[in-house]
């Protein structure tokens, strides 16, 4: 039977939900009971209690990391083991998918059909994608002389910290600790204090599944923890998602400390440039709203088309489409299955978009949308906006709003558009529409973005694409196999034969 809201809310009524850290292989109270409000983005109500975690027990939590990575439960577990175990993770993440959906559209707004459909589901795929992935992984034989063996083989890092955001909580974890795990080492997990709770739930569901104690933890808390796992001289990799002032920190903490290796996924102002002869405008148009995730997950997506660059005498015609575009996206219950734009984050959040688009109202033209939405229910939503902008000077063409706001800016030639498109401090995402193959590609060659799409946007996001930025968007990549170098060593072994 298919849900419908009332299944969804009646569900939502008797979901018990956990709130404390998983430390060892159980979940505990904070030192002192330390605790923190976790309010519903969806209506303000109160969800639960979540451990406040803070330097006790990051320093337990590292400890006992470091205990089972020398243990070698896990880390010299032959892949096949490792595999096995990651298997039954993600089986039970999938027969646990509604629940875990339910929670992450309560903690963090989203519609519950995509957390349903789409982050879950998402979710385990990343597990299983890097469990089959690393029993399949040769080492190196070295081409050398003829009495000496040389070989290259991969190892585990040893202990790892993620740091994550709260846009897509358990996605944007998973990112990190399934390739992590999959190379065999324990990984400390520090969810966003805004969406910690299916973060906490899947590391109760990994015990299950047979990770040993200790190799997947999970500290609630707030930047202090991630403060202090960044600072901390035993932890080995530091793998963020988040902001860009975060990053700058977290950086300089490990440079002060161990030099720890960190990778980082920062932010984006992705330019979508439609060009003239772009082969279907009504599609562009659709993709613009939708896939290019402007107004899909409220617009708080690294990777949106938060910069849509048209070339001018297509302008008013785009302009027309994307108005249209705007009433399939009016917020709505986030519990409804037939809502496409939930909640934002938080009341923080809501006034910080707020914001961007009163200096739009200022610098720009306003096409639509633009109001607070829903106030009655006491969540924090706000209308798709559609600004038209003279040229890129405008704030909200520069900067990363992580809201469901989208700036058209007018170009002239198509070289226009790259320098227009290069023009930015990110270098996250972009997409080129034309019927000219030829000149799409050669435009995406000169884009300094991490993933081009042409005459698409975010298709095909797949665990097979590298995801990642160039410049101030981040290093280092997610996802594919490129994902497992960032959480290996890379051992030379020569050996004289005689
Ligand atoms: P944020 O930087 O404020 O927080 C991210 C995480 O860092 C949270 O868990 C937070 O508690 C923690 N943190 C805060 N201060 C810290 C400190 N001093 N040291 C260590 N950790 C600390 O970012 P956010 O608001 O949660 O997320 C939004 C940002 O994330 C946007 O810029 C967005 O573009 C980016 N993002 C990037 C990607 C990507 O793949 N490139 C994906 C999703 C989100």
């Amino acid at each position: 039977m298919t849900a419908t809201r009332t299944t969804w809310a009646a569900r939502a009524a008797t979901l018990s939900i956990e709130g404390r850290a998983f430390i060892g292989d159980e979940y505990c109270a904070a030192s002192g009971g330390s605790h923190f409000a976790c309010y519903s983005p969806i209506d303000g109500s109160l969800l639960t209690q979540v451990a406040r975690c803070g330097a006790v027990e990051v320093e337990l939590a590292v400890r006992i990391a470091r205990l089972s990575f020398a243990g070698g439960d896990w880390a010299c577990a032959t892949p096949r083991e490792r595999k096995a175990v990651l298997l039954r993770w993600a089986a039970l993440i999938e027969a646990h998918n509604d629940e875990l959906a339910l929670l992450e559209t309560l903690d963090a707004g989203k519609p519950i059909t995509d957390t349903s459909e789409g982050d879950i589901p998402a979710v385990a795929y990343c597990l299983q994608w890097f469990a089959e992935a690393i029993d399949k992984l040769p080492d190196e034989l070295i081409p050398s002389e003829r009495d000496f063996l040389g070989m290259v083989t991969r190892e585990p890092i040893g202990v790892v910290a993620a740091i994550v955001p709260w846009n897509y909580p358990l996605l944007m974890a998973a990112w990190k600790f399934a390739p992590a795990l999959a190379a065999g080492n324990s990984l400390i997990l520090k969810p966003s204090e805004k969406s910690p709770l299916t973060a906490i739930r899947v590391a109760e569901l990994g015990r299950q599944a047979g990770l040993p104690a200790g190799v997947f933890q999970v500290l609630p808390g707030f930047g202090e923890v991630g403060q202090a796992l960044a600072a901390h001289p035993d932890v080995d990799c530091l793998a963020f998602t988040g902001s860009g002032a975060t990053g700058r920190r977290i950086l300089h903490a490990a440079a002060d400390s161990n030099l720890k290796r960190v990778w980082l996924e920062l932010g984006g102002k992705s330019p979508n440039i439609v060009l003239a002869d772009c082969p279907d405008l009504p599609r562009a148009a659709k993709a613009a709203a939708a896939a290019a995730a402007i107004y899909s997950n409220m617009g708080e997506v690294c990777s949106a088309g938060s910069r849509l660059l048209v070339q001018r005498s297509i302008q008013a015609e785009l302009s027309e489409l994307l108005r249209n575009e705007l009433a399939e996206y009016q917020p709505g219950d986030p519990l409804n299955p037939s809502t496409r734009m939930g909640a934002l984050i938080d009341q923080d959040h809501l006034q910080r978009v707020q914001g961007f688009v009163a200096s739009g109202r200022r610098e720009a033209e306003l096409l639509g949308g633009g109001q607070v939405a829903r106030a009655h229910s006491g969540g924090f939503y706000l209308e798709p906006t559609l600004f038209a902008c003279a040229d890129q000077r405008p704030r909200i063409a520069r900067e990363e709003i992580f809201g469901p706001v989208l700036s058209i800016i007018p170009f002239d030639e198509p070289q226009d558009a790259v320098r227009l498109a290069n023009a930015s401090e990110f270098g996250l995402a972009a997409a080129v529409w034309s019927a000219d193959f030829a000149q799409a590609h050669a435009l995406s060659r000169q884009l300094r973005a991490g993933t081009v799409w042409i005459n698409c946007y975010d298709e095909l996001s797949d665990m097979n694409f590298p995801f990642g930025g160039y410049k101030q968007s981040g290093n280092g990549r997610d996802n594919s196999l490129h994902a497992l170098e960032k959480y290996s060593e890379l051992k030379t072994t020569i050996a004289r034969l005689r």
